[in-house]
């Protein structure tokens, strides 16, 4: 028999994170370098756990599978599958195994996730009280229900609703009364404010599910059918069956017997570079605390994977590269609870200075530090919350005015106000759970991934939270028709020449009228100036040119707005934009024969600057919008095309009103 003479790779757990490692290490060629072996507990292979609800829906075991027992043994990886490893010797560096295995190592990883905290409530191991968070539960929670009218979630944080949730696709099947029974004084204290949870719970109970607020549950009695729960204060709940949904632990208790030193709080305690008290043993997901924190989701634990694979595999170590380190992880949750989106984003729990927009139906709340995006907090839906993610996350700015316009509706941008996804710079990153970035999604595009199905399986993004959803329909919107953001889209390509080059003009006549002495008035007839001279001497000819230069300005005015209005069929965005950036340079032209280069004085100097500013501002504008075009990857064009639009817009407005006291000066006086 031929002899192993590879290192062995020992994997304890083989959950979401577990899978993942494995998973990595098959793309980076690591089972030609290590002989791999996987011991998980549960008789299934890894599933996908975030969704698990779902097979209270339309997912049974085998669509949850993140892959079959197949997978693992084409790439050579051994999988033990209802195998649990029961103790660590070491010293010998050998794990034994619940099946009396025992297995030599050279490495062993520790991804044994977690397991559901049940406080200490009486009666908590009553037939009908579970727990919530392996597919046997449910398949028990799933069996016991058939016989029940009605449920409680004792727990109101994330999981307690993920378990309302099921209670609730369960109901709408067999009609189970659901409640929640909570010991704060909001839901999901934990993720958000008194405000945010309100408008939460209103969603929850418009579903039928009774919220029991301040409960402490201390013991549950079992009364015939009914399950008693009694709390520290007020009278008993009699329902059928209970799920506790209290929270979770990590899953630490083989790594104390063997003395690896773990956090007071829990979990095994690793460095930046994953490595546990032990050099030989590392630590990964749910069950690792870093600087005293355990990450109870699953893109840190991905983000993990990702610094272990670099750091054990050979081409690591032949590149040369320095270690790769963990620097802890982003706790931004999202998820959609009953149809409801809730959502953290970055630092939204700081001190910073937050604005708020909230109705009946939504809660949004935006976290910024010196006028940059550093978090927020989303409860209902909001189209805009994939970008506000993704602007926490590059942390850009908060211009006034999208903060003025949320206050007063809720929402950031206009509807051209950020470039669609398909524009955004490459690295920009789409998925934050998976950290796929967009030059990514674009490329598996171009190879053939045209639907969200088969762009999340080639990229994995949209695997985890589902968030990203939208922006990957919208880059596969944008990249076929080249529509969407009408600003930004291919189909303007063919206007961006002539754009570039009335922004060229424009500039030009800015600077000349700004650098160009003013025509001196004729002091004789014979003066070579005699009859430029008339048009601002002659009373008739300033009108004619003053009303010539309003009405082109209003012109522009108006084309602006249209160019806006979707409705409006004649002429697509681009060609509009480009008779705007014409229009705008005929007003320069129209300035000169009114003015003949003089500023003036006062009110007459301010309106001239403001004109200029506001144009050589346009045609800035019309220069990079024409720039944009041609750099679609680049987030710097992006974001001056967008301040500069904007900017554009707004020194418009002082305008009408400098024209109007233009208008009474000249005729008073
Ligand atoms: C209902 C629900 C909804 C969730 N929703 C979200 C969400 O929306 N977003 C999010 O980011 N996260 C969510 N999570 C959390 C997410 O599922 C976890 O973060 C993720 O599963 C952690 O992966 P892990 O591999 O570290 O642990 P696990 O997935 O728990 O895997 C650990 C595995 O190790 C096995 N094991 C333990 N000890 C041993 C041993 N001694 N020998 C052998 N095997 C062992 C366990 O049986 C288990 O199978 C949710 C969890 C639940 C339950």
């Amino acid at each position: 028999m031929e002899i192993d003479s590879r290192p062995t790779l020992v994997i304890i757990g083989n959950g979401m994170v577990g899978y993942k490692f494995c998973e990595k290490l098959v793309e980076n060629g690591a089972t030609a370098q290590f002989r791999i072996v996987v011991f998980g507990e549960e008789c299934l292979p890894a599933y996908d756990r975030v969704h698990l609800t779902e097979f209270f829906g339309r997912l049974g075991t085998a669509d949850l599978l993140l892959a079959s027992e197949d997978w693992y043994l084409e790439n050579g990886i051994e999988l033990h599958l209802g195998v649990s490893v029961e103790s660590i010797d070491r010293e010998q560096r050998v794990v034994h195994a619940s099946t009396n295995f025992h297995l030599q190592y050279d490495k062993l990883v520790f991804a044994t996730g977690s397991y559901p905290f049940v406080p200490s409530i009486e009666g908590a191991n009553l037939p009908g009280v579970f727990v919530y968070r392996t597919i046997d539960d449910l398949k028990e929670i799933a069996d016991y229900s058939r016989n029940v009218k009605s449920v409680a979630a004792i727990g109101g944080g994330l999981l307690g609703l993920e378990v309302a949730r099921a209670l609730e696709i369960s109901r709408e099947e067999g009609g189970i009364e659901t409640h929640i029974v909570h010991r704060s004084s909001h839901l999901m204290s934990r993720q958000l404010n008194a405000e945010a949870a309100a408008v939460l719970q209103n969603k929850v109970e418009e579903m039928d599910i009774q919220v029991h607020l301040n409960k402490q549950t201390t013991h549950i009695i079992a009364e015939g059918k009914a399950r008693m729960l009694h709390f520290t204060d007020g009278p008993p709940l009699a329902v059928e069956m209970v799920v506790i949904s209290a929270g979770i632990r990590p899953r630490d208790e083989l790594a104390r017997a063997c003395n690896l030193a773990c956090s007071t709080a829990g979990g095994i305690e690793v460095n930046d570079e994953l490595q546990t008290s032990d050099a030989h043993i590392y630590a990964i997901g749910e069950c690792a605390s870093h600087n005293g924190i355990c990450y109870g989701l699953v893109p840190p634990g991905y983000k993990m994977v990702d610094v272990l694979v670099e750091n054990l595999t050979e081409a690591q170590k032949r590149s040369g590269k320095p270690l790769q380190h963990f620097e802890g992880a982003d706790t931004s949750t999202t998820l959609k609870l009953m149809g409801v989106d809730v959502a953290v984003f970055g630092a939204y729990r700081s001190e910073d200075a937050r604005i708020t927009f909230v109705n009946d139906d939504v809660y949004r709340q935006l976290v910024h530090r010196d006028g940059k995006f550093v978090g927020a907090t989303v409860v209902g839906i909001w189209r805009e919350m994939g970008k506000v993610q993704q602007a926490v996350a590059a942390h850009q700015r908060l211009w006034f005015w999208n903060a003025w316009r949320f206050q007063r509706r809720g929402k950031l941008w206009r509807e051209q106000g950020m470039p669609g996804v398909q524009n955004w710079a490459e690295d920009t990153v789409v998925c934050n759970c998976m950290g796929v970035k967009r030059g990514e999604l674009s490329r598996a595009y171009t190879t053939g991934c045209t639907t969200v199905a088969a762009l999340s399986e080639i990229t994995g993004a949209a695997t985890v939270c589902g968030t990203c959803l939208p922006l990957l329909e919208e880059l596969i919107i944008g990249l076929s028709t080249g529509s969407d953001a009408r600003e930004y889209s291919p189909h303007l390509q063919h206007s961006w020449k002539g754009l570039l080059g009335a922004s060229f003009i424009g500039l030009f006549l800015v600077l000349i009228i700004y650098f160009f002495k003013p025509i001196p008035f004729s002091t004789t007839v014979q003066n070579l100036h005699h009859t430029i001279d008339t048009l601002w001497r002659d009373n008739f000819w300033k009108q004619v040119t003053g009303y010539t230069l309003l009405g082109f300005s209003a012109l522009a005015l108006i084309l602006s707005l249209r160019k806006r209005w979707t409705r409006f069929s004649l002429g697509d965005f681009g060609t509009w934009r480009l008779v705007h950036a014409l229009i705008g340079a005929g007003t320069l032209i129209f300035l000169i024969a009114h003015t003949g280069f003089r500023f003036g004085n006062n009110l007459n100097w301010i309106l001239m600057v403001s004109f200029l500013v506001l144009n050589l501002i346009g045609t800035l504008a019309g220069g990079i919008t024409a720039l944009a075009a041609k750099q679609r990857n680049s987030a710097v064009v992006h974001r001056w095309q967008n301040w500069l639009v904007q900017a554009h817009a707004l020194l418009f407005w002082p305008l009408p009103i400098l024209i109007l006291f233009h208008i009474i000066a000249v005729y008073y006086f």
